[in-house]
């Protein structure tokens, strides 16, 4: 099951299917450039981007699904991370900090508080501390739940203006949850 707040569909050939892991992780990008969601799809509909994300988020607030959530998307730099992480493009300025629009914000808070609600995740957990990836507590649950593009690849995504606010929308999406 996919998100009820998609306005745009356009599933992109770039993907794996199904994902090899439940989902229990949320990884936020920016596209480092003013885009919507019809253009980002067209971007993710060539096979020879091999980029993906299950969703994107555009200046104006409209949510897209490109990857069926059943499906890994091809986001991250890492087959792991995008095998149980919902990836999530927001549009953003093309320069440092990768600003974003107060409307993209806040279909991202709703969005994620969305794909959490539906996936049994009942907290988002952020850390800001790349040492955690895949480190579970006792309980068999991440320790930290939300992961950045950087930790994976040489890339200055999500941008330092997403990047600081990790904790921010943790606790915007917890107060929904
Ligand atoms: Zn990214």
């Amino acid at each position: 099951m996919n998100s009820p707040l998609v306005s745009h569909t356009e599933i992109s050939p770039n993907r794996t299917s199904p994902r090899n892991h439940k989902i229990d992780t949320i990884t936020i990008h920016s596209t480092a450039g003013h885009i919507d969601v019809h253009a980002l799809g067209k971007i993710f509909a060539a096979p020879a981007r091999m980029a993906s994300s299950n969703y994107g988020i555009d200046d104006e607030g409209h949510i897209a699904l490109y990857v069926d959530e059943t499906d890994r998307s091809w986001c991250s730099s890492n087959a792991d991370n995008d095998n149980r992480a919902v990836t999530i493009e927001v549009s953003s300025d093309y320069k440092a900090p990768y600003s974003v629009t107060d409307a993209a914000f806040s279909s991202l808070v709703y969005l994620v508080a969305d794909i959490c609600k539906r996936n049994g995740i009942q907290k988002l957990r952020w850390f800001h501390d790349k040492g955690l990836v895949g480190k579970e507590d006792s309980t068999g649950q991440l320790r930290q739940n939300m992961t950045i593009h950087k930790w994976f690849a040489k890339k200055d995504c999500p941008g330092q203006y997403l990047e600081e606010r990790m904790f921010e929308i943790a606790a915007k999406v917890n107060a929904l949850l």
